[in-house]
């Protein structure tokens, strides 16, 4: 019988399960059952729609059998089983074509230990056998057929005889290695064990005959060993039961496991609600944000079940866009099987329970802003983002739901701080929120204006995501106070004395500052002196709206480079340099101008602006030197 080969992205993923360090080999117990229950999930459904299967729900299981001798552990279901044509489709080709990318994205950071972590599904049977049977019947056909193979060299498909319809999967367990004990994988216990750990929420029973020792018939004192069918799974989902029944460890390996992530959450929520609407929800938020999160391929959603029965893989409607790294799931029983006939009473009933999780969301998260900072604080590594572009959405629709969990860097804590933490760090003659945008938190530290506004002794946030300004924009004030951009607004630090100095020297060198502007051939709509510099010579400050910053968050946009701050260029009132501007005015205009082009170019370079004319720049600066 020739040999049939496994498409080339199935193989890859064979290989790496056959030659799998991965010490977490357990796991294939879990995904053989996982598809068991799926089989037994889809014959339901066919049988709500067309054809009977003529089995009661309460006949539907899974059942587990040992052979010691034989070496194999058998997993068998009354699902919904396949045909010929299907066992070549489905165990010949990866269903899932995405996995392999999943994987090695997720492999960059956290090596080959988290293979396995991801539904591989079906082939991690191989990371524990030497040989895999699949045999199957689906419900009213009269052939079975059998699915076999050792591995990479490829599979056969024979007919066989098979008596109860559905699959089961004989797996011929590996023998012992110096490192790797294969044995534990046909004790009973062992197996219960890995059961009780991996599917004990699964909705059908798992059974496998287990001895007991049970006390003898009419005795009183004697036992004796008896080995009956016993039942593996509590079958009760994990969100069903007791809080206080629910160990840590059983939340993080539901949440590994269902959603496909290596690492622990930051978060977990449980709750249930009674009420107007009932419902239990499980809520996670990660610790990480997966590879695709940022892009448009993420979908965000909880899963939907009534009554334990899953209706809906990804509800969107449940959560907020500035929410949507939760992961989870919500069960209510106030809802109908039927989900996709959207009645309105639905769709009503969706809206309280969204509303309601976005309010335990958000208290749950400034809790562990409060309780757990370092938590926290790498939650908003991964997500900060989000709930940034979320304040700005919208316009501003959602800004208080997400003011007090956004943070910025603070020019004196040296670390990320809240709007509430600095408000209450202000100084009584402090009036607003000194901001400062730019690339990294260092290159704005070394901006001009920002050391003038430090040595008042304030505290400046530095904005270094594009989407910061304009979520500040929107924020508007936070406890009723404004926000500053220290490179765009007036920062008004003077005193009175130092402010009408400050008017009267710019009065008197009126007509200097205005060849320093003709100069500059209309790049700035303004040339000043000011009092906010201590040691830098010059720096550019936006007027109006639009600041420096958005202009170029605007331009790197498709579709836009016509967005233009409009500048002003304002030089240090006690710099050497103001004393040789007004003499060179009135000795040499022609050179005025040249120290005009290179100042503004120096103020461009500090401000992060790129210089319109970078050769024009160094002659004029070597010419001068
Ligand atoms: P996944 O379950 O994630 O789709 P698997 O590799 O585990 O990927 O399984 C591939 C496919 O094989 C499944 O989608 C399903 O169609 C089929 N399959 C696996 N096990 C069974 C089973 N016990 N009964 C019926 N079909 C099965």
């Amino acid at each position: 019988m020739a040999k049939k080969q496994f498409k080339a992205e199935s193989k890859k993923l064979l290989d790496m399960m056959i030659n799998s360090i991965y010490t977490n080999k357990e796991i294939f117990l879990r995904e053989l059952i996982s598809n068991a229950s799926d089989a037994l999930d889809k014959l339901y459904y066919n049988s709500l729609s067309d054809s009977d299967s003529g089995l009661s729900r309460d006949d539907y299981k899974i059942t587990i059998v040992i052979d010691k001798e034989a070496r194999t552990l058998r997993i068998s279901d009354n699902g919904c089983g396949m045909d010929a044509k299907e066992l070549e489709s489905n165990l010949g080709t990866i269903a899932k074509s995405g996995s392999l990318d999943f994987k090695s994205a997720a492999e960059k950071d956290k090596g080959v230990e988290i293979i396995g972590q991801f539904g591989v599904g079906f082939y991690s049977a191989f990371m524990v056998s030497d040989e895999v049977t699949v045999e199957s019947r689906p419900h009213g056909a009269s052939e079975a057929f059998r699915w076999k193979s050792s591995g990479a060299d490829g599979y056969t498909v024979t007919p066989c005889e098979k008596e109860e319809a559905g699959t089961t999967v004989i797996l011929k367990i590996k023998d012992n290695t110096e490192n790797e004990n294969f044995d534990k994988f046909l004790e009973p216990y062992t197996i219960k064990d890995i059961v009780s750990k991996y599917s004990d929420y699964i909705r059908y029973p798992i059974i496998m005959d287990m001895e007991t020792s049970k006390l003898k018939e009419g005795s009183e004192d004697e036992y004796e060993t008896v080995t009956e069918p016993t039942q593996l799974n509590s079958m009760v989902p994990l969100w069903r039961k007791n809080k206080s029944e629910i160990s840590k460890e059983e939340y993080d390996e539901f949440y590994k496991s269902k959603f496909y992530d290596y690492e622990e959450p930051l978060l977990t929520i449980h709750s249930k609600t009674e009420g107007q609407v009932s419902y239990d929800a499980l809520l996670y938020v990660p610790a990480h944000a997966s590879y695709d999160y940022y892009s448009k391929e993420y979908e965000k959603g909880l899963q939907l079940y009534s009554n334990g029965v899953l209706i809906m893989d990804k509800c969107a409607d449940l959560l907020p866009d500035h929410f949507s790294f939760v992961k989870g799931l919500v069960d209510s029983a106030d809802l109908t099987l039927n989900i996709s006939r959207e009645t309105l009473q639905q769709d009503h009933i969706l809206k309280i329970i969204a509303k309601a999780l976005e309010k335990k969301i958000k208290s749950e998260l400034e809790k562990m802003l409060k309780n757990k900072r370092e938590d926290y604080e790498k939650f908003y590594k991964a997500f900060g983002l989000q709930l940034k572009f979320g304040i700005y959405n919208g316009f501003g629709m959602h800004k208080d739901v997400l003011k007090d969990l956004v943070m910025f860097y603070s020019s004196s804590e040296k670390k990320l701080v809240t709007l509430g933490e600095y408000v209450s760090r202000m100084k009584e003659e402090q009036k607003t929120i000194y901001y400062a945008c730019g690339e990294t938190t260092d290159k704005i530290d070394m901006l001009p204006q920002a050391d003038a506004v430090k040595s008042k002794g304030f505290e400046v946030l530095y904005c270094t995501d594009d989407v910061d300004e304009f979520a500040i924009q929107m924020l508007r004030e936070y406890d009723g106070k404004t926000f500053t951009n220290i490179c765009a607004d007036k920062l008004d630090l003077d005193t009175e004395e130092e402010k009408q100095a400050l008017e009267d020297e710019n009065k008197t060198a009126a007509d200097m500052l205005e060849a320093v502007k003709a100069a500059l051939d209309g790049k700035v709509s303004v040339v000043r002196f000011t009092n906010k510099l201590h040691d830098h010579p010059v720096c550019l400050t936006s007027e109006g709206m639009l600041s420096l910053e958005m202009e170029k968050v605007l331009n790197s946009m498709p579709n836009g480079n016509t967005a233009k701050a409009e500048l002003a260029l304002e030089i240090n009132r006690s710099h050497p340099i103001a004393g040789k501007l007004k003499a060179l005015f009135e000795s040499d205009k022609d050179r005025l101008a040249k120290y005009a082009k290179i100042l503004y170019a120096e103020a461009c370079l500090i401000s992060g602006k790129s210089i319109e004319n970078p050769a024009e720049f160094s002659e004029l600066v070597c010419e001068l030197m």
